[in-house]
């Protein structure tokens, strides 16, 4: 708070020139840094200036108000305005408008309303009617603005969506006392009306005038932009991208351009490339004789970019000019807002474009085909978690084909998420998130969304709008979360009183209600009545199903180049947690380099298994237990020898049975029936045996290492199992790697006796075979003692492997099973920052781990070290192993390529300067709070 005196509070930019620029971002926001850098390259913008990020925390810090000193600034700043523009900022004459646009560090669409035409009053109007010589102009932007200025100022906009706009009601009434269909057909006469009802709406809502003097307004506006980063919206749109709230939003001030200056003026957004499938086109839509948010708020139907050279050609050759030159400087596909005004075009946004999975890797690997950026940018490029596009699954061909042909086919709209997205229709937000919490699959289907329906557009599996093009609320959304989404059709209308969708379908109207079965292909943009069979991805068919040729997946094949650049790059191995042969061949096909965990009791489960195994539980001693393990034997030695044979001579970890048992008996009154006539017990003894095994904390309870010290045989039986099918599968000629891992470890104590009843079967069974395997015998980490007496037992344990899920509980002492509900209140007050179940919990667990490592790695120098939690497919935690220095990262095969790429990121990202100091600066920040 000290140093408020010499700081700059406002950079101005414009006429080639700005005090910004583009690595600004955390002081002008996004939206400030990409305006200053645009004039500085000699793109053409509008003047203005941004004020910081840091007046934001001012304003917060001041008790919401703006800090005395911004007003002499900002009279500064808009003085160079106005020698740029020729214009007045209330000037009768000559009228300077400007904007006042909101900005943050990263951008957070719709989150926070732009004011335009801002120094406007009943003075000034008159003067740009002169100006302009467009007297309807000059009224049309005075109603918008005092529209706007109420609504996002005066916070006159409704709170609920069954709420409507009371000047949105005014203009309607209007149109319909003037008998006129659109706007554009009022008179001059009935906008002049118009604006006084506003102002009459204000005064009646607000008790308040609306001021006249326009710095007034303007300090009302900047007030507000800033306010507004604390509202419901922007809040919930934070919680989900993680965006911290202390980051502050700055405001740009900018001149006006006019798109509404008629027939040769318009506004129009544009993604350099497609933002769906990623093809080098230039992409986007435009409204001729239209005002900035016409485009984007969906209220008419814009026309595509593709059109505009036949109307326009010379603009198009200027936009195609800026497309280029945008995409080369910044090296990354571009979103860019424009408006033209009298045939002039001004570029008013340009940000690095939001984009599906499957575009990102197009984009990136193309990028790199064509020398715009390095191959190790483009690994950089691509969201990790984004590669789940690629995996996503798509509608079965002759599943969808036989529906359409039996005209099920609804209706198409544009394709704004790809992928498959079968579930139950619903028409609210909210209904979303109830439909899900008790475990439907929804669509959610709206006339459009707006920010308040996140929270239901991420409960469902895909959303459907009938208003807004590729650039609208539903699509952005849409791509960033990876949902499918349908977008812009304007087949369907909505009555949501009835909870109805009424869709004109060739055939005739279709009325469709609340819980309908909906397939919605967002690729494609059809929606479609009823379930359809979805089939792989085609990187899926490649790989896994053997259904798809390469030749023929062109998605596949950037696909897999671009992961094979990322195991050129990483350090780490990736292994995967798989327990059955035909998981591990998925897990080999996504690469992987071995077997972290394999979970012996999934195995249990399997066909003739749970029987023997109950058997073995309800024994009333060690010679019945050896009758029922003896059954098991075989049917467990199978289960590896199959594993064995799909790994090759790549690593298997498995590990001896870990749950506590009571979760192998049947808790069913018949099941109990049925287990005591299979074993000839009485249902008393059976139920007697249940109730002895029942725990109150079965996480802390007899599990782990400690059953195979209660109850030897088993470790005996699953290690002769394991040594057995890899003396089996040795003479076939493969040459198997076995790690045993004994879990739950804590004293060095429980992995010597585990370890000695290990070797001496390995020992035994080599002797019977006359063949000798080569295995380790390790343990897991996985609770606090573990970890901090690592290097004792590191005397005994060949290697180490993290279990982040349990390690995580027992640091916290949280039981995750139990706790859902208070994780999440814990993330909502941000106690907690991130979900540490989800992502490692460094400055705790992590420092559990690297405690281990050390002391685990100075009992036996070069000790191999993983991790086998849910965290080893989590990039942020892959990325804190690569730091950490683990041997490899374990994850379920679907997560992968995931992990490829993330470890392969970490490994980039220590090697590019400036990115970790942005890292640390970022953090500096938040500690500041
Ligand atoms: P958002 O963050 O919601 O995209 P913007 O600040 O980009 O909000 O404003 C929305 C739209 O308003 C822009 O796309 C643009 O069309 C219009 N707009 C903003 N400032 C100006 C301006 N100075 N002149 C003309 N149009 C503007
Ligand atoms: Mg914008
Ligand atoms: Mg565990």
């Amino acid at each position: 708070m000290a140093k408020t005196k010499g700081v700059k509070r406002t950079y101005s930019f414009g006429s080639g020139q700005a005090e910004g620029n583009k690595d600004m971002k955390e002081l002008l926001g996004g939206k400030g840094a990409g305006l200053a850098e645009m004039s500085r390259i000699g793109i053409p913008v509008p003047p203005g200036f941004t004020i910081t990020t840091e007046v934001c925390s001012e304003f917060y810090a001041a008790g919401k108000r703006l800090p005395r000193r911004i007003e002499q600034e900002m009279r500064a700043a808009l003085s160079k305005v106005e020698a740029l523009t020729g214009k007045g900022f209330g000037d009768a004459a000559n009228p300077l408008l400007v904007s006042v646009r909101s900005g943050a560090r990263v951008s957070m669409p719709g989150m926070m309303d732009t004011v335009l035409n801002l120094g406007l009053n009943d003075a000034t109007v008159k003067g740009l009617a002169e100006r302009s010589g467009n007297e309807r102009f000059a009224w049309d932007s005075y109603r918008r603005f005092v529209a706007m200025f109420g609504d996002v100022v005066l916070g006159m906009k409704p709170e609920h969506k069954e709420d409507r706009d009371p000047f949105e009601e005014l203009l309607e009434a209007k149109k319909k006392a003037r008998r006129v269909a659109l706007d554009s057909e009022l008179p001059v006469e009935a906008l002049r009306e118009l604006v006084a009802e506003f102002k009459g709406a204000i005064r009646a809502k607000r008790k308040l005038e609306l001021p006249a003097d326009p710095f007034e307004l303007l300090s009302m506006a900047v007030s507000s932009v800033f306010r507004s980063w604390e509202n419901d919206r922007a809040d919930a749109y934070r919680k989900l991208n993680g965006i911290p709230s202390d980051w502050g939003t700055a405001v740009t001030v900018q001149s006006m351009v006019f798109g509404n200056l008629g027939e040769s003026s318009g506004t129009g957004v544009a993604f350099t490339r497609n933002a769906a499938t990623g093809e080098n086109e230039f992409y986007g839509e435009f409204l001729v004789n239209a005002q900035g948010e016409d485009v984007v708020a969906g209220t008419r139907t814009p026309q595509r970019i593709a059109e505009m050279a036949k109307h326009w050609p010379e603009m198009a050759r200027q936009l195609e000019e800026v497309r280029t030159r945008l995409e080369r400087h910044y090296r990354d596909m571009q979103d860019i807002e424009f408006t033209i005004e009298r045939g002039r075009l001004y570029v008013l946004q340009t940000r690095n474009g939001k984009r599906t999975g499957l575009a990102a890797v197009r984009i990136a690997v193309e990028m790199a085909d064509e020398k715009i950026i390095s191959r190790e940018e483009a690994v950089l490029r691509v969201e990790p978690e984004s590669l789940n596009h690629v995996l996503r699954p798509i509608f079965d061909v002759a599943a969808k084909e036989t529906a359409i042909r039996s005209g099920r086919l609804l209706a198409k709209g544009l394709p704004a998420g790809p992928g498959a997205a079968c579930g139950r229709v619903v028409f609210f937000a909210e209904d979303a998130v109830a439909w899900k919490a008790r475990g439907e699959t929804v669509v959610l289907a709206r006339h459009e969304t707006s920010p308040e329906d996140i929270r239901g557009m991420d409960a469902s599996a895909g959303f459907l709008t009938a208003f807004g093009g590729m650039t609208s609320h539903a699509a952005l959304v849409a791509r960033q979360m990876g949902k499918v989404a349908v977008v812009g059709c304007p087949a369907l209308s909505f009555d949501y009183q009835a909870r109805t969708m009424k869709v004109a379908t060739a055939r005739g109207p279709r009325l469709i209600h609340e819980g309908d079965w909906l397939s919605v292909d967002g690729l494609l943009g059809e929606i479609i009545e009823g379930r359809i069979a979805t089939q792989s991805s085609e990187v899926v068919g490649v790989l896994i199903d053997g259904t798809v040729k390469p030749a023929d997946a062109p998605m596949y094949r950037l696909f897999t180049r671009l992961l094979g650049w990322a195991d050129g790059v990483r350090r780490l191995k990736v292994r995967a947690n798989a327990d059955q042969p035909d998981q591990a061949r998925t897990a080999i096909a996504f690469g992987a380099q071995g077997i972290g965990l394999c979970r012996t009791e999934h195995m249990f489960f399997g066909e003739g298994k749970i029987g023997p195994m109950r058997e073995m539980i309800v024994a009333e001693n060690e010679a019945e237990r050896r009758t029922a393990l003896a059954k098991l034997l075989p049917l467990q030695r199978e289960d590896f020898a199959g594993l064995f044979r799909a790994m090759g001579s790549r690593p298997v970890t498995i590990r001896t049975i870990d749950p506590p048992l009571h979760e192998f008996l049947p808790q069913d009154p018949a099941g109990q029936e049925e287990l005591a006539r299979a074993t000839g017990r009485t249902l008393a003894h059976v139920q007697s045996r249940i109730s002895d095994l029942v725990e109150s904390n079965p996480m802390l309870g007899n599990r782990g290492c400690r059953l195979g010290i209660s109850y030897p045989e088993i470790t005996e039986m699953q290690a002769r199992a394991i040594f057995e099918a890899a003396c089996e599968v040795a003479a076939e000629g493969v040459k198997p790697q076995p790690e045993v891992m004994i879990p739950l470890v804590g004293h060095w104590k429980e992995l010597a006796n585990q370890a000695k009843l290990v070797h001496e079967v390995a020992a035994r069974v080599f002797a019977e075979r006359k063949r000798k395997v080569k295995y380790s015998v390790g343990t897991m980490i996985e609770v606090p003692r573990g970890a901090l007496t690592a290097g004792e037992i590191a005397r005994t344990a060949e290697f180490f492997s993290f279990g982040t899920n349990d390690l995580t509980q027992t640091t916290f002492g949280i039981s995750r099973d139990d706790v859902g509900t208070v994780l999440n209140t814990y993330v909502q007050k941000e106690i907690y920052s991130v979900d540490p179940f989800v992502t490692i919990d460094r400055d705790g667990v992590g420092v559990l781990m690297k405690t281990a490592i050390a002391a685990g790695r100075a009992t036996r120098p070069g000790m191999k070290i993983g991790i086998c939690g849910e965290h080893g497919g989590d990039p942020n935690s892959v990325e804190f192993c690569d730091a950490i220095g683990l041997d490899y990262v374990s994850c379920s095969p679907y997560r992968l390529p995931i992990a490829r790429l993330a470890a392969a990121q970490a490994v980039l990202k220590q090697r590019t300067p400036g990115r970790g100091k942005a890292k640390k600066a970022a953090k500096k920040k938040s500690a500041r709070r």
